[in-house]
């Protein structure tokens, strides 16, 4: 089969949510450009931004890292070392490889260091370690950016992880999360920074193909606490909708996007998210650390203390 596009190299993408299929050039060209139409259409980004790249040592966040830079962004990479054994260090090196190859250096949080290792704090808090991470990436998200002077953070979320977690909102009728969910979260001041998906228009299968194409070497592995995430069984049923149906799933997603759907519109008098930049009222400074919170302290540093009483041995079995 023949590139559509340059109709003379062999097509090496098959994209039946396009009717396409691409060479490898023609393939990159069509990558980026739905990469730029997903940060024209909610103006996720602008050229005087410095942007926080999240890093995970993933395919996802490597490519747009890539993109990024490749589009001219002042780009800077952040990864978390989550302090589990073996992945964490696997996937740090992939970061660095990936770094120096471009000539730059990530800035590493080390969670160990910090007092919070992911599954060490899960243990003490009796959460899961997904929701425990998320916390503590957010927080970090916005702690170094405000010491970076980053005014943006980015992350390298797809448009099967933002279906898949649509799915999972309207499923359980999540609405305070439905009204969260977008791929740009405007900055609320005091340190909560603005946070933006630019490829929430790409597939994860458009982003491997884009990643292996252009010799990017990721960490393949799962995170080991994936084990269960529910996030998988979302994915796999709009897999065999997408399969059955293609492009259903951008149709899904931008339908939801639509400002006049008023799934997205937030209930009155919802609790919405701790600490998180689209909570509708007024951070004011973490009594703990000076981080921008909507309690008293911090979520993060709650969570650390809980760890640092553990460790002293004066565990209690107090959660939420
Ligand atoms: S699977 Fe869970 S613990 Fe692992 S990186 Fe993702 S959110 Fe964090
Ligand atoms: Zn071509
Ligand atoms: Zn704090």
């Amino acid at each position: 089969m023949k590139c559509k596009r340059c109709r003379h190299n062999p097509a090496a993408v098959d994209l039946p949510s396009h009717h396409a299929a691409f060479c490898p050039d023609c393939f990159f060209v069509f990558f980026k450009r739905q990469v730029r139409e997903g940060i024209r259409k909610y103006r996720l980004l602008s050229a005087g931004d410095r942007v926080l790249v999240c890093v995970s040592g993933g395919k996802d966040s490597l490519v747009l890292w890539d993109v990024l830079m490749e589009m001219g962004y002042e780009t800077e990479g952040l990864y978390i070392d989550l302090g589990i054994e073996g992945y964490s260090g696997r996937s740090r090196e992939k970061v660095e490889t990936f770094a120096r190859a471009r000539g730059k250096t990530p800035i590493v949080v080390e969670l160990e260091k910090e007092g919070v290792p992911i599954p060490e704090a899960a243990r003490c808090v009796r959460m899961q370690e997904c929701s425990i991470c998320g916390t503590v990436k957010r927080y970090f998200f916005n702690r170094v950016a405000a010491e970076g002077n980053f005014n943006v953070v980015a992350t390298g979320h797809n448009l099967d992880d933002e279906t898949a977690r649509l799915l999972g909102n309207l499923i359980h009728w999540q609405r305070d999360h439905l009204s969260r969910q977008h791929p740009h979260l405007p900055e609320a001041g005091e340190g909560l920074v603005r946070k933006v998906k630019p490829l929430w228009r790409v597939s994860e299968m458009e982003t491997a193909a884009y990643g292996f194409l252009k010799g990017i070497d990721y960490v393949t592995e799962e995170c080991p606490m994936s084990r269960d995430a529910t996030s998988l069984v979302y994915k796999e049923a709009l897999s065999l909708i997408e399969d059955k149906m293609p492009g259903s799933r951008i149709v899904f997603y931008q339908g939801f996007l639509d400002d006049a759907n008023p799934v997205r519109q937030a209930p009155a008098g919802v609790t919405r998210g701790e600490d998180d930049a689209a909570n509708g009222g007024t951070p004011r400074p973490c009594a703990s650390c000076g981080a921008p919170t909507y309690s008293e302290i911090c979520a993060f540093c709650r969570m650390k203390e809980r760890v640092r009483r553990r460790r002293e041995g004066h565990a209690e079995e107090v959660s939420g």
